[in-house]
Protein backbone atom coordinates (compact mmCIF):
# COMPACT_ATOMS: atom_id res chain seq x y z
CA UNK A 1 0.00 0.00 0.00
CA UNK A 2 1.42 2.95 -0.93
CA UNK A 3 1.11 6.28 1.52
CA UNK A 4 -0.63 8.39 -1.40
CA UNK A 5 -3.63 10.41 -0.23
CA UNK A 6 -5.43 12.75 -2.37
CA UNK A 7 -8.47 15.26 -1.91
CA UNK A 8 -11.05 16.40 -3.64
CA UNK A 9 -12.32 19.63 -1.51
CA UNK A 10 -15.21 20.95 -3.31
CA UNK A 11 -16.78 24.04 -1.66
CA UNK A 12 -21.17 23.18 -1.78
CA UNK A 13 -21.81 26.65 -2.75
CA UNK A 14 -23.62 25.64 -5.77
CA UNK A 15 -24.01 22.47 -8.68
CA UNK A 16 -20.92 20.69 -9.00
CA UNK A 17 -19.77 21.54 -12.82
CA UNK A 18 -18.25 19.35 -15.18
CA UNK A 19 -14.81 21.03 -14.77
CA UNK A 20 -15.32 20.14 -10.52
CA UNK A 21 -15.66 16.62 -11.62
CA UNK A 22 -12.91 16.58 -14.05
CA UNK A 23 -10.89 17.62 -11.02
CA UNK A 24 -12.68 14.92 -8.91
CA UNK A 25 -11.32 11.74 -11.26
CA UNK A 26 -8.18 13.50 -11.97
CA UNK A 27 -7.68 12.66 -7.80
CA UNK A 28 -9.30 9.80 -7.78
CA UNK A 29 -7.27 8.36 -11.13
CA UNK A 30 -4.34 9.21 -9.84
CA UNK A 31 -4.96 7.85 -5.95
CA UNK A 32 -6.00 4.46 -7.83
CA UNK A 33 -3.18 4.35 -10.11
CA UNK A 34 -1.13 4.78 -7.00
CA UNK A 35 -2.53 2.36 -5.06
CA UNK A 36 -3.36 5.43 -2.46
CA UNK A 37 -6.87 6.85 -0.89
CA UNK A 38 -9.14 9.35 -2.69
CA UNK A 39 -10.46 11.80 0.44
CA UNK A 40 -13.58 13.84 -0.23
CA UNK A 41 -13.42 16.67 2.08
CA UNK A 42 -16.22 19.23 2.38
CA UNK A 43 -15.28 22.98 2.86
CA UNK A 44 -17.99 24.70 4.13
CA UNK A 45 -16.62 27.59 5.85
CA UNK A 46 -18.08 29.96 3.59
CA UNK A 47 -20.88 29.57 5.44
CA UNK A 48 -23.01 32.78 3.72
CA UNK A 49 -22.61 30.88 0.25
CA UNK A 50 -23.94 27.39 1.08
CA UNK A 51 -26.19 26.39 -0.65
CA UNK A 52 -28.81 23.53 0.21
CA UNK A 53 -28.80 20.56 -1.76
CA UNK A 54 -25.27 21.41 -3.04
CA UNK A 55 -23.38 18.70 -0.89
CA UNK A 56 -25.40 15.88 -1.40
CA UNK A 57 -25.15 16.67 -5.14
CA UNK A 58 -21.28 15.91 -4.61
CA UNK A 59 -21.98 12.70 -3.51
CA UNK A 60 -24.81 11.86 -6.02
CA UNK A 61 -22.46 13.03 -8.55
CA UNK A 62 -19.70 11.07 -7.48
CA UNK A 63 -21.13 7.58 -7.56
CA UNK A 64 -22.97 8.32 -11.00
CA UNK A 65 -19.33 8.45 -11.93
CA UNK A 66 -18.40 5.45 -10.25
CA UNK A 67 -15.41 7.20 -8.61
CA UNK A 68 -16.92 7.20 -4.82
CA UNK A 69 -14.53 8.41 -2.30
CA UNK A 70 -12.45 6.15 0.43
CA UNK A 71 -12.90 8.88 3.02
CA UNK A 72 -15.34 10.94 3.59
CA UNK A 73 -18.41 12.58 5.90
CA UNK A 74 -20.43 10.05 4.46
CA UNK A 75 -18.24 7.27 4.40
CA UNK A 76 -16.46 8.43 7.44
CA UNK A 77 -12.55 7.76 8.05
CA UNK A 78 -9.96 7.64 10.30
CA UNK A 79 -8.97 10.78 9.41
CA UNK A 80 -12.57 12.73 10.14
CA UNK A 81 -14.15 14.81 10.63
CA UNK A 82 -14.22 15.46 6.90
CA UNK A 83 -16.66 18.54 7.01
CA UNK A 84 -14.51 21.97 7.96
CA UNK A 85 -17.69 23.23 9.57
CA UNK A 86 -16.91 20.35 11.88
CA UNK A 87 -13.39 21.33 12.54
CA UNK A 88 -13.55 24.75 13.74
CA UNK A 89 -11.61 24.02 16.69
CA UNK A 90 -9.25 22.88 15.26
CA UNK A 91 -8.59 26.09 12.82
CA UNK A 92 -8.67 28.38 15.62
CA UNK A 93 -6.09 25.98 17.37
CA UNK A 94 -3.74 27.01 14.85
CA UNK A 95 -4.78 30.72 14.25
CA UNK A 96 -3.33 31.34 17.64
CA UNK A 97 -0.35 29.37 17.32
CA UNK A 98 0.32 31.75 14.46
CA UNK A 99 -0.06 34.74 16.04
CA UNK A 100 1.76 33.45 19.41
CA UNK A 101 4.53 32.41 17.02
CA UNK A 102 4.57 36.44 15.29
CA UNK A 103 3.48 34.76 12.33
CA UNK A 104 0.05 36.28 12.44
CA UNK A 105 -1.61 39.09 14.19
CA UNK A 106 -5.15 40.34 15.18
CA UNK A 107 -7.09 43.04 12.85
CA UNK A 108 -9.77 45.26 14.54
CA UNK A 109 -10.16 47.37 11.55
CA UNK A 110 -13.49 48.39 10.65
CA UNK A 111 -15.24 47.96 7.16
CA UNK A 112 -15.19 51.66 6.82
CA UNK A 113 -11.46 51.75 8.31
CA UNK A 114 -10.41 49.49 5.42
CA UNK A 115 -12.47 51.33 3.01
CA UNK A 116 -10.59 54.30 3.54
CA UNK A 117 -6.88 53.11 3.63
CA UNK A 118 -7.75 51.88 0.03
CA UNK A 119 -8.97 55.82 -1.03
CA UNK A 120 -6.08 56.76 0.71
CA UNK A 121 -3.46 54.71 -1.38
CA UNK A 122 -5.78 55.10 -4.83
CA UNK A 123 -5.45 58.90 -4.05
CA UNK A 124 -1.40 58.47 -3.92
CA UNK A 125 -1.98 56.10 -7.19
CA UNK A 126 -0.70 53.03 -5.46
CA UNK A 127 -1.81 50.11 -7.81
CA UNK A 128 -2.36 47.43 -4.96
CA UNK A 129 -4.41 48.54 -2.24
CA UNK A 130 -3.62 45.89 -0.10
CA UNK A 131 -3.41 45.18 3.46
CA UNK A 132 0.37 44.50 3.61
CA UNK A 133 4.07 44.94 5.10
CA UNK A 134 3.66 48.40 4.51
CA UNK A 135 0.11 49.52 5.38
CA UNK A 136 -0.30 47.15 8.51
CA UNK A 137 1.85 49.65 10.16
CA UNK A 138 -1.44 52.23 10.19
CA UNK A 139 -3.77 50.02 10.64
CA UNK A 140 -5.78 48.63 13.76
CA UNK A 141 -3.81 45.72 14.63
CA UNK A 142 -1.92 43.50 17.44
CA UNK A 143 0.83 45.07 15.40
CA UNK A 144 0.31 48.98 15.94
CA UNK A 145 -1.87 48.70 19.41
CA UNK A 146 -0.47 47.80 22.99
CA UNK A 147 -0.80 44.64 24.80
CA UNK A 148 -3.24 46.09 26.70
CA UNK A 149 -5.39 47.61 23.89
CA UNK A 150 -5.46 44.22 22.16
CA UNK A 151 -6.77 42.64 25.83
CA UNK A 152 -8.85 45.49 26.35
CA UNK A 153 -10.39 45.53 22.63
CA UNK A 154 -11.27 41.63 22.70
CA UNK A 155 -12.81 41.50 26.33
CA UNK A 156 -15.11 44.09 25.20
CA UNK A 157 -15.67 41.57 22.04
CA UNK A 158 -14.75 43.87 19.57
CA UNK A 159 -14.56 42.28 16.35
CA UNK A 160 -11.05 40.93 14.36
CA UNK A 161 -9.76 38.78 12.29
CA UNK A 162 -6.43 36.93 12.07
CA UNK A 163 -4.16 37.98 9.43
CA UNK A 164 -1.36 36.36 7.95
CA UNK A 165 2.04 38.18 8.77
CA UNK A 166 3.03 37.93 4.91
CA UNK A 167 6.67 39.00 4.75
CA UNK A 168 7.97 41.54 3.03
CA UNK A 169 10.84 41.29 0.17
CA UNK A 170 10.99 37.41 -0.31
CA UNK A 171 10.54 34.96 -2.96
CA UNK A 172 8.08 32.67 -2.50
CA UNK A 173 9.29 29.23 -4.45
CA UNK A 174 7.40 26.03 -5.11
CA UNK A 175 7.50 23.11 -7.44
CA UNK A 176 4.00 22.71 -9.65
CA UNK A 177 3.97 18.84 -10.73
CA UNK A 178 2.70 20.67 -13.98
CA UNK A 179 4.14 23.74 -14.26
CA UNK A 180 7.63 23.35 -12.98
CA UNK A 181 8.60 26.15 -10.92
CA UNK A 182 6.63 28.80 -9.66
CA UNK A 183 8.09 32.07 -7.66
CA UNK A 184 6.26 34.46 -6.86
CA UNK A 185 7.62 37.89 -4.47
CA UNK A 186 5.75 38.47 -1.50
CA UNK A 187 5.24 42.14 -1.98
CA UNK A 188 2.32 40.93 -4.83
CA UNK A 189 0.74 38.82 -1.85
CA UNK A 190 -1.44 40.18 1.08
CA UNK A 191 -1.74 39.45 4.63
CA UNK A 192 -5.18 37.49 3.82
CA UNK A 193 -7.31 36.77 6.89
CA UNK A 194 -6.88 33.22 7.86
CA UNK A 195 -9.73 33.48 10.81
CA UNK A 196 -12.56 35.66 10.75
CA UNK A 197 -14.66 37.42 13.21
CA UNK A 198 -16.99 34.98 13.51
CA UNK A 199 -14.36 32.43 14.44
CA UNK A 200 -14.65 30.32 11.18
CA UNK A 201 -11.12 30.39 9.53
CA UNK A 202 -11.22 31.21 5.32
CA UNK A 203 -10.44 28.50 2.68
CA UNK A 204 -6.53 29.07 3.15
CA UNK A 205 -5.78 27.98 6.71
CA UNK A 206 -8.58 25.44 6.96
CA UNK A 207 -7.63 24.04 3.90
CA UNK A 208 -3.80 23.56 4.98
CA UNK A 209 -4.74 22.56 8.04
CA UNK A 210 -6.31 19.70 6.51
CA UNK A 211 -4.44 18.67 4.01
CA UNK A 212 -1.64 18.48 6.61
CA UNK A 213 -3.49 16.90 9.35
CA UNK A 214 -5.27 14.23 6.83
CA UNK A 215 -1.65 13.34 5.63
CA UNK A 216 -2.93 14.57 2.00
CA UNK A 217 0.26 13.47 -0.20
CA UNK A 218 -0.65 15.65 -3.50
CA UNK A 219 -2.92 18.45 -3.49
CA UNK A 220 -4.51 18.09 -7.43
CA UNK A 221 -6.82 20.96 -8.05
CA UNK A 222 -7.83 23.78 -10.73
CA UNK A 223 -5.68 26.59 -11.81
CA UNK A 224 -7.76 28.85 -10.60
CA UNK A 225 -5.87 28.18 -7.02
CA UNK A 226 -2.55 28.55 -8.32
CA UNK A 227 -2.04 32.46 -7.21
CA UNK A 228 -3.42 30.99 -3.83
CA UNK A 229 -0.34 28.53 -3.57
CA UNK A 230 2.19 30.79 -2.04
CA UNK A 231 -0.10 31.63 0.44
CA UNK A 232 -0.40 28.03 1.07
CA UNK A 233 3.24 27.47 0.94
CA UNK A 234 3.72 30.13 3.62
CA UNK A 235 1.72 28.77 5.81
CA UNK A 236 3.20 25.59 5.54
CA UNK A 237 6.43 27.00 6.90
CA UNK A 238 4.96 28.98 9.57
CA UNK A 239 3.62 26.22 11.05
CA UNK A 240 6.80 24.31 10.66
CA UNK A 241 5.06 21.81 8.47
CA UNK A 242 7.29 22.58 5.42
CA UNK A 243 8.39 18.85 5.88
CA UNK A 244 5.47 17.65 5.27
CA UNK A 245 4.16 19.95 2.42
CA UNK A 246 2.16 18.05 -0.38
CA UNK A 247 2.99 18.10 -4.22
CA UNK A 248 0.87 20.58 -5.87
CA UNK A 249 -0.58 19.75 -9.51
CA UNK A 250 -2.38 22.75 -10.70
CA UNK A 251 -4.64 21.14 -13.68
CA UNK A 252 -5.02 23.62 -17.09
CA UNK A 253 -8.58 25.50 -17.29
CA UNK A 254 -11.25 24.10 -19.65
CA UNK A 255 -12.10 26.27 -22.67
CA UNK A 256 -15.20 27.20 -24.42
CA UNK A 257 -15.49 24.96 -27.69
CA UNK A 258 -13.87 28.36 -29.73
CA UNK A 259 -10.63 28.14 -27.30
CA UNK A 260 -11.62 32.09 -26.34
CA UNK A 261 -11.62 31.79 -22.61
CA UNK A 262 -13.10 29.69 -20.13
CA UNK A 263 -16.06 27.70 -20.24
CA UNK A 264 -19.18 29.26 -18.19
CA UNK A 265 -22.70 27.95 -17.88
CA UNK A 266 -23.73 30.65 -19.80
CA UNK A 267 -21.74 29.06 -22.83
CA UNK A 268 -23.34 25.63 -22.16
CA UNK A 269 -26.89 26.90 -21.76
CA UNK A 270 -26.65 28.97 -25.12
CA UNK A 271 -25.33 25.75 -27.70
CA UNK A 272 -27.23 23.81 -25.37
CA UNK A 273 -25.31 21.48 -24.52
CA UNK A 274 -24.78 20.53 -20.27
CA UNK A 275 -22.62 21.64 -17.78
CA UNK A 276 -23.72 19.46 -14.72
CA UNK A 277 -23.34 16.10 -14.41
CA UNK A 278 -27.08 15.11 -12.71
CA UNK A 279 -29.69 17.16 -13.35
CA UNK A 280 -29.64 20.66 -10.49
CA UNK A 281 -32.29 22.92 -9.46
CA UNK A 282 -30.93 25.84 -8.38
CA UNK A 283 -32.48 27.96 -4.85
CA UNK A 284 -34.14 30.08 -7.25
CA UNK A 285 -35.85 27.11 -8.95
CA UNK A 286 -33.99 27.09 -12.14
CA UNK A 287 -33.91 23.80 -13.70
CA UNK A 288 -31.04 22.16 -15.32
CA UNK A 289 -30.34 18.58 -17.30
CA UNK A 290 -27.35 17.08 -16.24
CA UNK A 291 -25.38 14.74 -18.58
CA UNK A 292 -26.67 11.38 -16.95
CA UNK A 293 -30.22 12.77 -17.47
CA UNK A 294 -29.51 13.79 -21.49
CA UNK A 295 -28.47 10.35 -21.47
CA UNK A 296 -24.24 10.15 -21.19
CA UNK A 297 -23.33 7.16 -20.07
CA UNK A 298 -20.67 7.16 -16.80
CA UNK A 299 -18.44 5.57 -18.86
CA UNK A 300 -18.10 8.44 -21.84
CA UNK A 301 -17.84 10.74 -19.31
CA UNK A 302 -14.97 9.77 -18.07
CA UNK A 303 -13.25 8.69 -21.13
CA UNK A 304 -14.05 12.54 -22.30
CA UNK A 305 -12.85 14.25 -19.01
CA UNK A 306 -10.00 11.76 -18.40
CA UNK A 307 -9.14 13.69 -22.22
CA UNK A 308 -10.06 16.84 -21.30
CA UNK A 309 -6.25 17.87 -20.20
CA UNK A 310 -4.46 14.41 -20.25
CA UNK A 311 -2.60 13.52 -22.85
CA UNK A 312 -1.47 9.73 -23.01
CA UNK A 313 0.80 10.19 -25.14
CA UNK A 314 -0.20 8.21 -28.02
CA UNK A 315 -3.48 7.41 -30.59
CA UNK A 316 -5.87 5.47 -28.42
CA UNK A 317 -8.80 7.55 -27.18
CA UNK A 318 -10.63 4.35 -25.34
CA UNK A 319 -10.06 4.01 -22.13
CA UNK A 320 -12.33 2.05 -19.42
CA UNK A 321 -12.41 3.53 -15.37
CA UNK A 322 -10.08 0.81 -15.34
CA UNK A 323 -7.25 1.21 -17.94
CA UNK A 324 -7.39 5.41 -17.24
CA UNK A 325 -6.49 3.95 -13.13
CA UNK A 326 -3.28 2.25 -14.81
CA UNK A 327 -2.46 4.58 -17.56
CA UNK A 328 -2.67 8.14 -15.56
CA UNK A 329 -0.34 10.33 -14.45
CA UNK A 330 0.37 13.53 -13.31
CA UNK A 331 3.29 14.20 -16.11
CA UNK A 332 1.15 13.71 -18.72
CA UNK A 333 -1.39 16.35 -18.01
CA UNK A 334 -1.01 19.75 -20.26
CA UNK A 335 -0.38 22.59 -19.55
CA UNK A 336 -2.51 24.98 -21.50
CA UNK A 337 -6.04 24.83 -21.43
CA UNK A 338 -7.95 22.09 -22.69
CA UNK A 339 -11.03 23.26 -25.02
CA UNK A 340 -14.38 21.59 -24.36
CA UNK A 341 -15.88 19.73 -27.67
CA UNK A 342 -19.08 18.49 -26.81
CA UNK A 343 -19.35 16.17 -30.07
CA UNK A 344 -16.33 13.97 -28.92
CA UNK A 345 -18.71 13.57 -25.63
CA UNK A 346 -21.13 12.37 -28.09
CA UNK A 347 -19.07 10.26 -29.98
CA UNK A 348 -17.57 7.81 -27.15
CA UNK A 349 -21.15 7.67 -25.56
CA UNK A 350 -21.76 6.03 -29.43
CA UNK A 351 -19.10 3.68 -28.77
CA UNK A 352 -20.24 3.27 -25.42
CA UNK A 353 -23.72 2.15 -26.46
CA UNK A 354 -22.82 0.33 -28.91
CA UNK A 355 -20.57 -2.03 -26.67
CA UNK A 356 -23.84 -2.66 -24.62
CA UNK A 357 -25.87 -5.87 -24.53
CA UNK A 358 -29.05 -6.14 -26.71
CA UNK A 359 -30.50 -6.92 -23.63
CA UNK A 360 -29.24 -3.60 -21.61
CA UNK A 361 -30.23 -1.74 -24.75
CA UNK A 362 -33.72 -2.87 -25.27
CA UNK A 363 -34.30 -2.17 -21.50
CA UNK A 364 -33.69 1.56 -22.27
CA UNK A 365 -36.08 1.05 -25.31
CA UNK A 366 -38.95 -0.56 -23.28
CA UNK A 367 -38.47 1.82 -20.12
CA UNK A 368 -39.38 4.66 -22.58
CA UNK A 369 -42.17 2.84 -24.27
CA UNK A 370 -43.69 2.53 -21.09
CA UNK A 371 -43.35 5.89 -20.10
CA UNK A 372 -45.50 6.30 -23.07
CA UNK A 373 -47.73 3.88 -22.68
CA UNK A 374 -46.66 2.27 -25.44
CA UNK A 375 -47.91 -1.54 -25.57
CA UNK A 376 -44.93 -3.47 -27.37
CA UNK A 377 -43.89 -7.27 -26.84
CA UNK A 378 -39.94 -8.11 -25.66
CA UNK A 379 -39.33 -9.87 -29.21
CA UNK A 380 -40.88 -6.74 -31.25
CA UNK A 381 -38.55 -4.06 -28.82
CA UNK A 382 -34.97 -6.48 -29.15
CA UNK A 383 -35.96 -6.35 -32.87
CA UNK A 384 -36.08 -2.59 -32.95
CA UNK A 385 -33.25 -2.41 -30.50
CA UNK A 386 -30.97 -4.26 -32.81
CA UNK A 387 -32.16 -2.59 -36.13
CA UNK A 388 -31.21 1.04 -34.77
CA UNK A 389 -28.49 0.86 -32.23
CA UNK A 390 -25.99 1.74 -34.48
CA UNK A 391 -27.57 5.23 -35.48
CA UNK A 392 -27.70 6.31 -31.72
CA UNK A 393 -26.08 8.58 -29.62
CA UNK A 394 -28.32 8.45 -26.57
CA UNK A 395 -30.53 5.75 -25.59
CA UNK A 396 -33.47 7.86 -25.85
CA UNK A 397 -32.37 7.97 -29.65
CA UNK A 398 -33.69 4.63 -29.80
CA UNK A 399 -37.45 5.86 -29.19
CA UNK A 400 -37.01 9.19 -30.84
CA UNK A 401 -35.65 6.76 -33.56
CA UNK A 402 -38.15 3.84 -33.51
CA UNK A 403 -41.51 5.50 -32.73
CA UNK A 404 -42.75 4.76 -35.98
CA UNK A 405 -42.06 1.04 -35.77
CA UNK A 406 -44.60 1.37 -32.72
CA UNK A 407 -47.00 3.48 -34.35
CA UNK A 408 -48.51 4.40 -37.20
CA UNK A 409 -48.29 7.88 -39.40
CA UNK A 410 -50.93 10.19 -38.16
CA UNK A 411 -49.81 12.50 -41.12
CA UNK A 412 -47.89 12.38 -44.38
CA UNK A 413 -45.18 14.53 -45.20
CA UNK A 414 -46.77 17.48 -48.06
CA UNK A 415 -43.64 17.27 -50.10
CA UNK A 416 -43.09 13.53 -50.33
CA UNK A 417 -47.33 12.99 -50.99
CA UNK A 418 -46.65 15.51 -53.62
CA UNK A 419 -44.10 14.01 -55.39
CA UNK A 420 -44.43 10.28 -54.80
CA UNK A 421 -48.18 9.68 -54.26
CA UNK A 422 -50.04 9.50 -56.97
CA UNK A 423 -52.90 6.75 -58.19
CA UNK A 424 -50.39 4.26 -60.19
CA UNK A 425 -48.78 4.14 -56.97
CA UNK A 426 -51.45 3.64 -55.19
CA UNK A 427 -53.02 0.22 -56.73
CA UNK A 428 -49.45 -1.32 -57.24
CA UNK A 429 -49.48 -0.76 -53.49
CA UNK A 430 -52.71 -2.24 -53.25
CA UNK A 431 -51.96 -5.13 -55.25
CA UNK A 432 -48.61 -5.57 -52.89
CA UNK A 433 -50.83 -5.85 -50.04
CA UNK A 434 -52.76 -8.02 -51.34
CA UNK A 435 -49.57 -10.62 -52.07
CA UNK A 436 -48.78 -10.07 -48.89
CA UNK A 437 -51.92 -11.37 -47.39
CA UNK A 438 -51.76 -14.44 -49.23
CA UNK A 439 -48.36 -15.56 -47.88
CA UNK A 440 -47.94 -17.91 -45.08
CA UNK A 441 -44.20 -16.31 -44.37
CA UNK A 442 -42.78 -13.22 -43.35
CA UNK A 443 -39.47 -11.59 -43.04
CA UNK A 444 -37.59 -8.84 -44.84
CA UNK A 445 -35.97 -10.89 -47.71
CA UNK A 446 -39.50 -12.10 -48.76
CA UNK A 447 -40.99 -8.73 -48.46
CA UNK A 448 -38.26 -7.80 -51.17
CA UNK A 449 -39.45 -11.00 -53.19
CA UNK A 450 -42.60 -10.15 -53.43
CA UNK A 451 -41.86 -6.60 -54.46
CA UNK A 452 -39.66 -7.75 -56.94
CA UNK A 453 -41.65 -10.01 -58.54
CA UNK A 454 -44.56 -7.71 -58.92
CA UNK A 455 -42.37 -4.93 -60.28
CA UNK A 456 -40.92 -7.35 -62.96
CA UNK A 457 -44.93 -7.63 -63.65
CA UNK A 458 -45.47 -4.09 -64.56
CA UNK A 459 -41.66 -3.47 -65.77
CA UNK A 460 -40.82 -0.87 -63.30
CA UNK A 461 -37.91 -0.36 -61.09
CA UNK A 462 -37.20 -0.17 -57.57
CA UNK A 463 -37.28 3.41 -57.72
CA UNK A 464 -40.63 4.15 -58.48
CA UNK A 465 -42.28 2.71 -55.34
CA UNK A 466 -39.61 2.61 -52.68
CA UNK A 467 -40.64 6.14 -52.02
CA UNK A 468 -44.30 5.35 -51.81
CA UNK A 469 -43.82 2.74 -49.91
CA UNK A 470 -41.96 4.32 -47.10
CA UNK A 471 -44.20 7.20 -47.11
CA UNK A 472 -46.90 4.86 -46.93
CA UNK A 473 -45.36 2.88 -44.13
CA UNK A 474 -43.83 5.29 -42.45
CA UNK A 475 -45.16 8.58 -43.56
CA UNK A 476 -42.15 10.79 -44.53
CA UNK A 477 -39.26 10.03 -47.16
CA UNK A 478 -36.20 8.68 -45.61
CA UNK A 479 -34.99 6.10 -42.81
CA UNK A 480 -33.59 2.90 -42.53
CA UNK A 481 -33.73 0.04 -44.72
CA UNK A 482 -37.42 -0.64 -45.64
CA UNK A 483 -37.12 -4.02 -46.14
CA UNK A 484 -36.48 -4.73 -42.56
CA UNK A 485 -39.21 -2.50 -41.67
CA UNK A 486 -41.61 -4.39 -42.96
CA UNK A 487 -39.96 -7.28 -41.41
CA UNK A 488 -40.26 -5.50 -37.89
CA UNK A 489 -43.89 -4.18 -38.22
CA UNK A 490 -44.63 -7.71 -39.12
CA UNK A 491 -47.40 -8.64 -42.59
CA UNK A 492 -50.40 -7.74 -40.40
CA UNK A 493 -49.30 -4.43 -39.92
CA UNK A 494 -47.34 -3.85 -43.16
CA UNK A 495 -50.69 -4.30 -44.69
CA UNK A 496 -52.99 -2.13 -42.33
CA UNK A 497 -50.78 0.69 -43.17
CA UNK A 498 -50.58 0.03 -47.07
CA UNK A 499 -54.33 0.09 -46.44
CA UNK A 500 -54.83 3.24 -44.08
CA UNK A 501 -52.10 5.14 -46.59
CA UNK A 502 -53.83 4.08 -49.63
CA UNK A 503 -57.28 5.30 -48.25
CA UNK A 504 -56.13 8.56 -46.28
CA UNK A 505 -53.90 10.01 -49.56
CA UNK A 506 -56.45 9.01 -52.34
CA UNK A 507 -58.26 12.44 -51.30
CA UNK A 508 -55.26 13.98 -51.51
CA UNK A 509 -54.65 12.26 -54.88
CA UNK A 510 -57.82 13.66 -55.89
CA UNK A 511 -57.33 17.12 -55.31
CA UNK A 512 -53.90 16.82 -56.64
CA UNK A 513 -55.61 16.08 -60.15
N1 LIG B 1 -12.76 24.47 -1.58
C1 LIG B 1 -11.97 24.73 -2.75
C2 LIG B 1 -12.90 24.62 -3.95
O1 LIG B 1 -14.04 24.84 -3.78
C3 LIG B 1 -10.86 23.72 -2.79
C4 LIG B 1 -9.68 24.12 -3.61
C5 LIG B 1 -8.55 23.16 -3.32
O2 LIG B 1 -8.65 22.02 -3.81
O3 LIG B 1 -7.64 23.50 -2.61
O4 LIG B 1 -12.54 24.29 -5.05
Amino acid sequence: MSNVRVRFAPSPTGALHIGGLRTALYNYLFAKGQGGKFILRIEDTDQARLVDGAEDYIFQALEWLGIGPDESPKHGGPYGPYRQSERLDIYQKYALQLVSDNKAYYAFDTAEELQAMRDRLKAAKVANQQYNSITRVSMRNSLTLSKQEVVDLQAKGVPHVIRLKVPPKEDIRFEDRIRGWVKVHSSSMDDKVILKSGGFPTYHLANVVDDYLMDITHVIRGEEWLPSAPLHVLLYRFLNWEESMPEFAHLPLILKPDGNGKLSKRDADKQGFPIFPINWRDPEGDQSTGFKEQGYLPESITNFLALLGWNPGNDRELYSLDDLESAFSLERIVKSGAKFDISKAQWFNQHYLREKSLNELSNYLATDLKDLDLEADDDKIRKVTQFLRDRIVFPQDLLTAGKFLFLPPEHYEPQVVQKKWNDDVATFLQEYSESINSCDNWNAEIAHQLLADQLDKVSWGFGKILPGLRLALTGVGKGPDLMKIMEILGNVETIRRLNNAITNLSDTTIKKA
